[in-house]
């Protein structure tokens, strides 16, 4: 069939392009580029795709389908989204589809769902059909239209999912492909005055009607506490109505009689999720010299270079620093965009930027539920047709976001602050789009002409290079704001206090000495312990058999409190057995340690005071984080055990003392990054000690205080760690001297693994010659019952890294020629970390 007009669409699925549809002659002007439309796919599947272009040229050789409907009234994704989405499936080697997914709320892709409707024709009353054949129909007319996996639902019974189908076929049920639009904005009923009354005159009259009749005084009453509660939020003109009939003093039926006698007046309103502000903001903090001066440096370097980087110690005044910037920004009218790793996203720094930018603070990450985000989506999108002279600043304006903000329809973007621009969180590992958010930032900014400014304590190797070589601008901050001291970092020496035989469990005397000393002066601790693979495990004493997951190559990891032994990879766990499978022996122990552990053993040497955890176990959920965070700012808590998530972004004026369990298992981690993430692990973990009042105090243990990292984080001397990475990268050849691509090959079979890679490798060899390294079998090799394969590439700075893609996708297409191959997952990581 031919069509007048086509459209490409990018669907939510992998595949290499967009795909072409006719747009048939009902719905010529509404496909617009940026609309969401529905298609056909397959034989009868819709899916909902968005439009990237509108054109007129028919595909030759191929048949194409028409567009279903048009989903949107007004585009939903911008130009300069498109571009910055193209320039990832370039960039990272992957498929627009899975940029899409990405970048989309879940909302907003739209779920085919199979309902079921009574079929018109047939009256199933008087035919003869079973008593639960009728039940179902019954249901089906009640319900006028239900899915078929809540018509299951509605009915478990055994042989249900037979009759259904059976129903189906006779004709009794038809089925409808369908789509439904997931998103539904959030509702409250609220109440107000009718007009007639709202000014003064008008509620009068209610008065003196209400008064004259003493059947009336409930009515009176309800009023009264209507307006008394109106009072109490200024400047609106409604009450919710739960807030209302809440009040002891309301009456529902006396309510009910006000509306009805049109004196009141309900409605519902959508409302935002995020939650809400409330009060005046405040001006701006006042800036110290050092703040001051750079500002103006940030100023400066910001007419020559479009990216900067602040490198300022914990706690020297960045936040405040970036909270001018932004001040600036949002009084010009522009967008900014403020990332932070999701884990460093608390409540603390939501409520510090509402107190100066109010309602104008939009948050935005993966804690929140798709149509939370779909709301802060439209807010940002909006903003451009809010009117100009709402005072400032307005929705819409300033998003606080994980890496994924980056998606959002930004118009006049003006400015990104990307804080603790170090953070390998800034990287999406699984699935595709393997983006670095920091990275994606930049170009965001360049496509809006807009500035960004990386910050960190701790910057990353590659960034800092960039700012040397003059790529960035380069900001100092060395002091801590007000003057105080960095902390007091100090080693104690493992290997030699288990010689003399002084270790209590996993703890050095001067560790336990520091705690002691800092709890009987009421204040509190933190004691870290990464975990990352190296958590405890069992062992047995006699055969020394150690039990493995099931699913990967990996040891289960022993968790205490649940008495199980659970994988980390995917997720495996059983009960702990009583007896070694291997040789029958009773005496199985435990060998490594990590937070479970630490914060049992730290009990027992303080028993009367409050200890918790804070991992991954303890904060799954919103409300645990939030729980723990403020138990331990209101000093509820007096000692934290943490992984990783403690070094983030936790400011809490009373914590005076840190303790670091382990450097060594940071430091010997098998990964050219390692000595990168120790120092700023330590480095970031050290900064929690300490922050307001006074100079904090840390202790790190190991078995080699003379290592030259943690040299370097004693000393606060980031230049001497850089300097001497960087050799250690030059030797080995890694990055920030070369860039790196790795290649990940899947599947269930080992020999096909095996096969695959090889041939993989062979195909990259015959471009990029001895830059090939691999086939590697990774440490963990087996996960989730696929074998895994590793390739790195190492291509020089100096490439040109547009030629490096497309040969690089042109091998990864010839290796899928072979049909063989098609069941094995091929995948690239283009600047893994
Ligand atoms: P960083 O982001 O570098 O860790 P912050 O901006 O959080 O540092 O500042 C550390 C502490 O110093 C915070 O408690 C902050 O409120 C305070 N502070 C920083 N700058 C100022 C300022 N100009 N005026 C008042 N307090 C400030
Ligand atoms: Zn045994
Ligand atoms: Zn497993």
């Amino acid at each position: 069939m031919a069509f007048l007009q086509y459209a490409d669409i990018i669907l939510p699925l992998s595949v290499p392009r967009a795909l072409t549809y006719g747009v048939p002659e009902h719905l010529a002007g509404e496909v617009l580029p940026g609309k969401r439309v529905i298609v056909p796919l397959g034989r009868n599947k819709l899916f909902s795709g968005v439009v990237r272009t509108v054109h007129e040229h028919a595909p030759s050789g191929v048949e194409v389908k028409a567009i279903a409907s048009v989903l949107d009234d007004l585009p939903v994704v911008l130009e300069s989204q498109f571009r910055l989405w193209e320039w990832i499936t370039e960039y990272y080697l992957c498929n627009p589809g899975d940029v899409l997914t990405s970048a989309l709320p879940a909302s907003f892709r739209l779920q085919s769902e199979t309902s079921v409707s009574l079929n018109p024709d047939k009256d199933f009353l008087d035919a003869g059909l079973s008593a639960d054949a009728l039940t179902i129909l019954e249901q089906v007319k009640e319900e006028d239209e239900i899915s078929l996996h809540d018509l299951n639902r509605l009915f478990p019974e055994k042989g249900m999912p037979k009759l259904i189908k059976s129903l189906l076929e006779e004709g009794w049920l038809l089925v409808k492909e369908e789509i439904q639009e997931r998103y539904k904005p959030l509702q409250e009923a609220r109440i107000r005055l009718r007009d007639a009354y709202r000014d003064d005159a008008g509620l009068e009259t209610v008065f003196l009607q209400l008064e004259q009749d003493k059947r009336k005084s409930r009515q009176l009453e309800t009023l009264l506490v209507f307006l008394k509660l109106r009072l109490d939020q200024a400047g609106t003109d409604y009450v919710r109505k739960s807030a209302l009939t809440a009040h002891e003093q309301v009456s529902g039926s006396a309510l009910q009689t006000l509306i009805r006698n049109g004196i009141l007046e309900e409605y519902a309103a959508v409302i935002d999720r995020v939650p809400a502000f409330s009060g005046n903001v405040q001006p701006v903090a006042e800036l110290s010299e050092n703040q001051q001066l750079a500002l103006q440096q940030i100023q400066e370097a910001s007419l020559e270079h479009p990216v900067a980087l602040l490198h300022g110690v914990t706690s020297s005044g960045k936040t405040e620093l970036y909270i001018h910037l932004i001040d600036e920004q949002l009084r010009a009218g522009r967008q900014v965009l403020y990332l932070l790793p999701e884990i460093a996203l608390t409540t603390q720094l939501v409520q510090r930027l509402q107190r100066y930018f109010g309602a104008a603070v939009s948050v935005y990450h993966s804690r929140f539920n798709s149509n939370e985000r779909v709301e802060v989506w439209k807010q940002v999108l909006h903003f451009d047709q809010t009117d100009q002279q709402t005072p400032f600043p307005r929705k819409g304006q300033l998003v606080l976001g994980a890496r994924s903000s980056i998606f959002l329809p930004f118009s006049r973007l003006g400015l990104v602050i990307v804080d603790e621009e170090h953070d390998p969180s800034y990287k999406q590992q699984d699935p595709a789009p393997r983006y670095n958010g920091r990275d994606a930032a930049i170009v965001l900014a360049a496509g809006h002409g807009g500035k960004v400014l990386l910050g960190s304590a701790t910057p990353s190797l590659e960034s800092y290079t960039n700012a040397r070589q003059g790529r960035y601008g380069l900001i100092n901050l060395h002091e801590r704001f007000g003057g105080i001291r960095m902390p007091e970092i100090s080693v104690a020496d493992i290997a030699d206090a288990s010689r003399k035989k002084l270790m209590k469990a996993h703890f050095t005397p001067e560790l336990l000495d520091a705690v002691r000393s800092a709890l009987a002066k009421e204040e509190q601790v933190i004691l870290f312990q990464n975990r990352r693979g190296f958590s405890s495990f069992l062992e047995c004493r006699h055969c020394n058999w150690i039990p493995h997951c099931k699913n990967c190559s990996v040891t289960l990891t022993y968790h205490k409190q649940q008495h199980q032994i659970k994988c980390h990879y995917c997720g495996y766990a059983q009960s702990v057995p009583s007896a070694c499978p291997n040789c029958g022996d009773h005496h199985i122990e435990v060998r490594g340690f990590g937070t479970e552990r630490i914060e049992e053993e730290i009990a027992v040497f303080f028993p009367d005071h409050r200890i918790a955890r804070f991992d991954l176990d303890t904060v799954r959920t919103k409300s645990s984080l939030h729980r723990l965070l403020h138990d331990f700012s209101e000093r509820r808590i007096d000692l934290l055990v943490g992984t990783q998530m403690v070094s983030k972004g936790l400011d809490f004026d009373n914590v005076s003392t840190v303790g670091i369990l382990d450097a060594d298992q940071m430091l010997n981690f098998p990964d050219f990054r390692s000595f990168e993430r120790s120092f700023q692990l330590m480095s970031q973990v050290a900064g929690r000690s300490g922050r307001r009042s006074k100079q904090g105090k840390v202790i790190i243990q190991t078995r080699n205080p003379g290592h030259w990292v943690i040299r370097a984080v004693m000393n606060h001397d980031y230049a001497s760690f850089y300097h001497q990475d960087m050799e250690e990268r030059r030797h080995f050849g890694y990055p920030p001297h070369c860039r790196l691509v790795s290649f990940t090959i899947r599947h269930r079979e080992e020999a096909l693994t095996h096969d695959a890679a090889t041939r993989f490798c062979t195909l990259l060899r015959n471009k990029f010659g001895s830059r090939v390294h691999g086939p590697h079998i990774p440490v963990v090799h087996r996960v989730r019952n696929q074998y895994i394969r590793h390739i790195l590439l190492k291509i020089e700075r100096e490439q040109k890294t547009a030629g490096v893609r497309e040969t690089i996708r042109s091998c990864m297409r010839e290796f899928y020629q072979e049909r063989i191959y098609h069941p094995v997952q091929l995948f690239a990581d283009v600047d893994p970390v």
